[in-house]
């Protein structure tokens, strides 16, 4: 599968070179999303648009 542009999914931010960042289905998440997922709580504000942000990944239609 060839990326040829990425952009992340939760933030918009280009891919960067050397940026490994997180692909799941072809959908790319920054280091920095990926990271900030990781440590998220449920009392983080952010939470829930994190949580929605992925969902749209981990659902996303295969066809
Ligand atoms: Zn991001």
């Amino acid at each position: 599968m060839a990326i040829e542009s990425a952009t992340c999914i939760l933030c918009r931010r280009l891919r960067q070179m050397n940026n490994r960042g997180l692909l799941v289905k072809g959908r790319y998440v920054c280091p920095e999303c990926e990271a900030r997922i990781i440590v998220l709580s449920r009392d983080d504000p952010d939470y829930d648009y994190y949580k929605l942000g992925l969902k749209k990944i981990w659902y996303w239609p295969s066809a």
